[in-house]
């Protein structure tokens, strides 16, 4: 059962990834902060610290990371600020079910609200029970009970719709499937 399963480490909390950033210093290796809050036209430190970034080995993470928290000052990932500004409007909208899986395998992503609706209808789907996808969300199980009743809502209706699509449509057309009342847990 997937409930009882372990699950894997939570990556959000996981903060081990700044010790293998190529811009924490060391003993044997200092790197100056600043370096990474360059002005726009600091083209040198821009390109000194764009280079470590390069070598760095949790690169994508550290996007990751800055994307997920707003964090959109300095340089992070690779990026300038004015780089990730269009990435950072641009996340508001992202469904990528890369991340809607992760979340459905037990890590701690932080997810778009499409995506968070996603998970949903998955669950819901999958039959998961809601205490299992209020921990997955890390919502209450009546909140997680709410969403399942939302989507058991919305996919009702997208069957009501296609059926009046099938019904306009000639008889050769096949009828859409019907809804299956006794999916998931919601009341
Ligand atoms: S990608 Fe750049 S800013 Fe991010 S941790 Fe690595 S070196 Fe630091």
């Amino acid at each position: 059962m997937h409930h009882t399963k372990t699950p894997q480490p939570r990556a959000l909390g996981d903060h081990t990834w700044r010790d293998r950033a190529a811009c924490s210093s060391t003993p044997h290796h200092q790197v100056d902060p600043e370096l990474f809050f360059p002005e726009p036209d600091e083209v040198d430190r821009i390109r000194e610290a764009k280079t470590l970034c390069a070598q760095c080995p949790v690169r994508r993470v550290c996007l990751d990371a800055a994307l997920e928290n707003g964090d959109s000052a300095g340089i992070r990932g690779g990026m300038t600020e004015e780089e990730r500004e269009p990435l950072h409007k641009k996340l508001e909208h992202r469904l990528d079910y890369g991340r809607v899986n992760e979340v459905l395998a037990g890590r701690d992503i932080h997810l778009t609200k499409a995506e968070r609706r996603a998970v949903a209808r998955a669950a819901y789907q999958a039959e998961l029970p809601a205490s299992r996808l209020a921990w997955l969300l890390k919502i209450t199980e009546e909140h997680a009970e709410k969403l399942y009743r939302r989507t058991r809502r919305e996919i009702r209706n997208r069957a009501v719709e296609e059926e009046e699509k099938v019904d306009k449509t000639p008889r050769s057309q096949p009828h859409a499937l019907p809804v299956r009342e006794d999916l998931g847990t919601a009341a």
